[in-house]
């Protein structure tokens, strides 16, 4: 099974697609973990993605792609995955949709996690706050210009994929400010239909 988390950030992605990839044994693809990884080690991609994944901006479409490209190849992803974070631009959804053609496979689905605006810079702040109180340095855009920064990529550059993915048939909305255990059974009952 191959699918999309799509929703602004903090919207939950992360925690269900987390929780989702457990529960089904697929593996779940982040390419915001992946760039975070990368620029921990220091890498080339990792040095060119910094500044902007600290201001909010998106990482240039070749790059993510390319990063999608090799990790789906991996062994562990052919019994599925879970995309969350990617894709992000119209370009981005064009190249998967390339990608997984050339390997004779196609998406099964694209959940959208519709979230309350309002919501989402207090879900952003508890979230630095927690990982702070756990010890944890929390992520450099997690802050509120940051997060400006990444609503406004999100809803100029992600969101036309949400008329993308209606109009290939494939995309379900849920309710992404129930309690993550409501959202996990709203996942759960779309798969089963
Ligand atoms: P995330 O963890 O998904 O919120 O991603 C954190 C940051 O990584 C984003 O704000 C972007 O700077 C960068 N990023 C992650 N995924 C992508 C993508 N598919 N396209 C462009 N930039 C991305």
């Amino acid at each position: 099974m191959k699918l999309i988390l799509l929703g602004p950030p903090g919207a939950g992605k992360g925690t269900q697609a987390d929780a989702l990839a457990k529960r089904r044994g697929l593996v779940q693809l982040s390419t915001g973990d992946m760039l975070r990884a990368a620029v921990k080690a220091g890498t080339e991609i990792g040095r060119k993605a910094e500044a902007i994944m600290k201001s909010g901006g998106l990482v240039p479409d070749e790059v993510v792609i390319g990063i999608i490209a090799d990790r789906i190849e991996q062994p562990d992803c052919a019994n599925g995955f879970i995309l969350d974070g990617f894709p992000r631009t119209l370009k981005q959804a064009a190249a998967l949709d390339q990608l997984l053609d050339s390997k004779g496979t196609i998406l099964d689905l694209v959940i959208e996690l519709k979230v309350d605006d309002e919501a989402l810079a207090a879900r952003i702040e508890n979230r630095a706050r927690e990982t702070i109180a756990a010890g944890g340095t929390p992520r450099a855009d997690d802050n509120a210009e940051a997060l400006r920064t990444r609503l406004l990529a999100y809803y100029r550059e992600t969101s036309p994929l949400i008329g993308y993915y209606f109009a290939q048939g494939k995309l379900k909305t849920i309710d992404g400010m129930a309690p993550i255990a409501e959202v996990s059974r709203q996942i759960d009952d779309l798969l089963a239909a």
